[in-house]
């Protein structure tokens, strides 16, 4: 094997290029990305709403965001490179008492580990917020000022830029077929632009990643799940300076996107799996949720060439599986982000950069997010998942 790297990251979308910004940042330089495609940001990164928030309910997660959102305030500076960050707010209605006391519980946690722009919210609030909702059967509910969105695209080209001009090197077309071991742990991988020797290898393969894990012996409880968008045309009714507001009692939520709206709404009957073509019935269904609450939708239009899918990557519980990979001394893994991988792509850079290179990471407490957790009954559910 003529070609060698200190860490090898398989996947060069938002997680992975993060990863690599953040290794050259503690002086690890010999980074090699293999994306399979002959550009990055066809997986999931390309595809997502790039919703950004530290409106969680679990410690570990709100801790991910307090890290990744003022990262994202700096990104433009730090990378020389638009991050697109825009702390428009997310805003959460609840309709219910029960929406009440979830929303009372996550905000206790949140102020708890220092979120201050977190808000308790009326009816009055959420009317000067966005005008055109139906909010008669709305009780309260939160804004946290500093949630927003990024431009995951724009996000992971910076990342990417900043750590290639410190000598990170990205191999394009380059699709993992075989990871090799040896009596120490990982030797090296095999490429469709040959092998490279490495003892450190990175799965953040996205949806893929069950698969990269397989190649190194690795069960990998990681499910693609077919998520849509949908964005209607240039819609002047509502401003372009709003939240992205989530309808408790429905699950629909949306935001400004360019001149017009970007629409989503989980459908509860969508199936793990491998599918990425857009569903047509699924402009009525998130339409139908969507004029709900924002009545003026029934005046917006929609084109649906423009309407897009891609996948999420879920895990049991909806928290990312991060660190060392039980049994194979030097593979790693950053995986199963359960629609939160663009937000908690720096905090990920982070924790995977000192646990490969000190192998620890105070930022969380790592053990909660290790691949033992399934195993040994330690899953942390999140639900504050949209
Ligand atoms: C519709 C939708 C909306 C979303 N909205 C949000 C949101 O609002 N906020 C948020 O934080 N997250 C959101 N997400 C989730 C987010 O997009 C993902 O969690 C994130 O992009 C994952 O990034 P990644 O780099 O791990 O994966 P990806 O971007 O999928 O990158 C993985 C890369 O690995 C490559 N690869 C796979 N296998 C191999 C191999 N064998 N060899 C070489 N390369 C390989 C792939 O080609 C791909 O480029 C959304 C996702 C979707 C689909």
């Amino acid at each position: 094997m003529n070609q060698t790297a200190d860490v090898v990251i398989v996947g060069g979308g938002i997680v992975g290029c993060s990863i690599a910004w953040h290794l050259v940042e503690s002086g690890c330089r010999n980074v090699l990305v293999l994306e399979r495609e002959s550009h990055q940001g066809k997986g999931s990164t390309g595809k997502s709403m790039g919703g950004v928030r530290a409106q969680f309910s679990t410690e570990v997660n709100i801790r991910m965001s307090l890290y990744s959102i003022p990262f994202y305030s700096r990104f433009d500076e730090v990378m020389e490179h638009p991050g697109g960050y825009r702390p428009q707010g997310y805003m959460f209605l609840a309709t219910q008492p029960k929406h009440i006391d979830y929303l009372r519980a996550n905000f206790e946690r949140q102020q708890k580990l220092g979120l201050t722009t977190v808000k308790w919210i009326d009816r009055h609030d959420a009317a000067n917020a966005v005008p055109q909702l139906y909010l008669d059967d709305v009780i309260g509910g939160t804004f946290c000022s500093t949630d927003g969105f990024v431009d995951p695209y724009s996000v992971m080209t910076g990342f990417w830029l900043s750590a290639s001009r410190r000598g990170a090197q990205l191999w394009r077309e380059a699709e993992l077929t075989g990871i090799l071991r040896d009596s120490a742990g990982i030797a090296g991988v095999q490429t469709t632009r040959g092998d490279v020797a490495t003892r450190v290898v990175v799965n953040a393969a996205g949806p893929w990643a069950a698969q990269v894990a397989k190649l190194a012996g690795i069960d990998l409880p990681v499910e693609p799940l077919r998520r849509m968008l949908v964005p209607t045309e240039p819609f002047p009714k509502v401003s372009q300076h709003g939240p992205m507001v989530v309808d408790m009692s429905s699950g629909f939520h949306f935001r400004p996107e360019g001149l017009g709206l970007l629409l989503a709404w989980n459908d509860p009957e969508e199936k793990p799996g491998f599918k990425t073509y857009f569903e047509h019935s699924f402009i009525e269904k998130v339409l139908t949720h969507g004029a709900r609450r924002l009545p003026c939708l029934e005046e917006a239009e929609v084109n649906p060439k423009r309407a897009w899918a891609g996948l999420y990557e879920m895990t049991p519980d909806h928290h990312p599986i991060l660190g060392p990979a039980p049994g194979v001394s030097g593979f790693f893994l950053a995986n199963g982000f359960s629609g939160h991988g663009v937000m908690h792509s720096p905090a990920t850079g982070k924790i995977l950069a000192d646990l490969i290179l000190k192998g620890s990471c105070d930022l969380v407490d790592t053990k909660l997010l290790n691949l033992e957790r399934f195993a040994e009954g330690r899953e942390i559910h999140e639900t504050a998942v949209l």
